[in-house]
């Protein structure tokens, strides 16, 4: 298939087109470079440089490249960032987005898959988080995403558009040509190894009172090339009707045990400060992934929180300063 990744110059998006021109998908990225590097697309996808702002924009590149399927990465994406702006992701998450489903209702795209989030679920009780928790944002980024889901229902009703939403907990981890790069940092575990690489001084743990075995917040942490491969299982699945998938491992790791496995991984000290709680962050995140296990067969190739930090540590070793563009 032809498909139109948005975002596909960031992290995620540019290692899923990694993967779906592996599997012998065409790709074409669309990105407007805000967040992204042009250095991250894949010299095999077409590039169109483009804003989804600009609703002309999208509609000119579906009507010229005629892609069967859109993934939408390009997004906002950052919890604490949305609870002091709200309306960066309030605006642009879901503004941006309907332009560009109505992209793709006017181009007859028939199949969309939608970047969604763990943060869909706020603060949730439950140990694992599956398909049917309630919905209940925990920040204006969910919020943006779960507009975007609630769209996509409506769309396929009237418009017959197939669609997945794909609700990640914590990608993280590198392919051997792409990694995490993102200006400015925020993200755990490559700040963690920017400590390690000696970049930085310091950690700082956002907070140790939470109700959790170590008081640091837990997390499921995966691997971006398992996050990659749902995608394109998801894709070959729209044929038999529209997905909705929580991704992760199933196992929560605390901020403290992130930092000690990327101690043993890197064999560096990693100096920790303890600091405030961060606005918006519930306590434990652990998704059950069963549904998309058993419906599509994914498997994940990296579940342990080794590889997937020695990934990025690698990673990091070859592209000390990410990409360079
Ligand atoms: N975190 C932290 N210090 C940092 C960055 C993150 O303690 O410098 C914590 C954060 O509070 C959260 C976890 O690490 O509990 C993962 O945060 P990240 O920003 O990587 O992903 P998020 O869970 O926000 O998607």
């Amino acid at each position: 298939m032809k498909v139109l990744v948005t975002g596909g110059a960031g992290y995620i998006g540019s290692i899923t087109s990694e993967v779906l021109l592996n599997r012998g998908h065409d790709v074409v990225v669309f990105d407007n470079l805000s967040q992204g590097h042009r250095a991250a697309v894949p010299s095999a996808a077409e590039w169109v440089e483009g804003d989804l702002s600009a609703p002309q924009e999208i509609r000119d590149a579906i009507e010229h490249h005629r892609p069967d399927a859109v993934m939408h990465f390009a997004a906002r994406s950052l919890v604490g960032e949305s609870m002091d702006k709200p309306f960066f992701y309030l605006r642009d998450n879901v503004v941006n987005g309907l332009n560009l489903l109505e992209a793709c209702v006017a181009g007859s795209v028939e199949r969309f898959i939608l970047s969604s989030t763990a943060n869909l679920f706020g603060a949730p009780t439950s140990a694992v988080i599956d398909e049917q928790a309630p919905i209940a944002p925990g920040s204006p980024y969910g919020e943006s995403k779960w507009a975007l889901e609630r769209a996509l229902n409506w769309l396929s009703q009237t418009k017959g558009l197939r669609f997945a939403s794909l609700r990640y907990f914590n990608a993280a981890g590198a392919s051997e040509m792409r990694g995490e790069h993102h200006s400015p940092e925020t993200h755990l575990i490559p700040l963690v190894l920017q400590v390690a690489a000696g970049q930085r001084d310091h950690i700082t743990i956002f907070g140790d009172d939470y109700d959790t075995p170590d008081g640091t917040c837990i997390r499921d942490y995966i691997h971006v090339l398992d996050l990659a491969e749902a995608h394109v299982l998801a894709l070959q699945a729209l044929e038999q009707g529209n997905r909705v998938y929580n991704l992760g491992n199933g196992e929560g790791f605390s901020v403290r045990q992130v930092i000690e496995t990327a101690r043993v991984v890197t064999g560096e000290a990693i100096p920790e400060q303890m600091g405030q709680r961060r606005a918006g962050d519930p306590a434990r995140l652990v998704a059950s992934s069963d549904r998309i296990r058993q419906e599509l067969g994914w498997a994940p190739q990296y579940p342990a929180l080794e590889q997937i930090i020695d990934s990025a540590w690698r990673w990091h070793q070859h592209h000390p300063d990410g990409y360079t563009d």
